[in-house]
């Protein structure tokens, strides 16, 4: 890491220090070092790479695909995006302590893999869904992330034969509406936001951020559409930065 970002690193630290209120805002990129994959990154992005399916992984993770190719969807589900072996990461964790200690209130995250919650945060807000929360389409029953993970072919429910869905937001698909007024709620109440992981290029970014007013700060290894209106933009990989920002 060169001067200029450990002197970015430790303005962060003291912006930390001063906020009456701080929300982590985070993406794909707090995943990455947990070998989850980060859907958009024009380096590493799952969208950049050959696909041995029928289709671009941004059509098969559309409703219209899941319903006209279940089983092609679940194998593509469960080989590139649920990974139920990927342990939190250093982020997670100072995320985890850094809510303990006071120093951050909220998680709000891109990622639907509950690394948060197992790191131990409390306060999270998927706000793009949850792969632990799976849903029987017939009769509502939930599953563990298990009944989904290990059967071959499309998962039903043992009750009722219903197909059982992933709880993650599918491509088109509008977010929760009580989970992003809680987003937004949180980012209203705060003082200071950190974006971390994130391109901001999500559909959700605007909602959340063209009407936040206090102190932004950016964590990304490429630059997003915000950087210029954020107070701080480090161009780092957000372990690094975590590393020398927390404890
Ligand atoms: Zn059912």
């Amino acid at each position: 890491m060169d001067e200029i970002t450990q002197d970015k690193c430790r303005e962060l630290r003291g912006m930390l220090a001063q906020a009456g209120y701080a929300v982590f805002f985070g993406g794909a990129g707090v995943s990455t070092d947990s070998g989850l994959v980060d859907f958009r990154s024009q380096k590493r992005g799952l969208y950049n790479r050959p696909s041995e399916y029928s289709a671009s992984p941004e059509e098969m993770l559309t409703p219209k695909f899941y319903e006209e190719n279940p089983e092609e969807f679940f194998d593509f589900y469960r080989t590139k995006l649920l990974n139920l072996a990927a342990p939190p990461n250093s982020v997670h964790y100072a995320l985890a302590e850094m809510e303990r200690a006071g120093v951050i209130k909220c998680v709000i995250t891109q990622n639907a893999d509950n690394l948060h919650q197992r790191a131990g945060s409390e306060n999270v807000i998927d706000i793009h869904g949850n792969v632990y929360i799976n849903t029987c389409e017939g009769c509502g029953r939930r599953f563990p992330p298990e009944a989904v993970a290990d059967c071959p072919g499309v998962p039903r429910c043992g009750v009722c034969g219903g197909v059982i869905r992933p709880g993650i937001l599918l491509f088109g698909e509008v977010p929760d509406m009580k989970l992003a007024m809680a987003a937004i709620r949180e980012i209203n109440r705060s003082d200071l936001l950190i974006a971390g992981g994130t391109s901001l290029k999500v559909s959700s970014a605007p909602r959340l951020l063209d009407r936040y007013r206090g102190k932004l700060v950016i964590i990304n290894d490429e630059p997003t559409p915000y950087d210029s209106r954020a107070d701080l933009v480090i161009n780092a990989g957000i372990s690094e930065v975590f590393a020398r920002i927390w404890p």
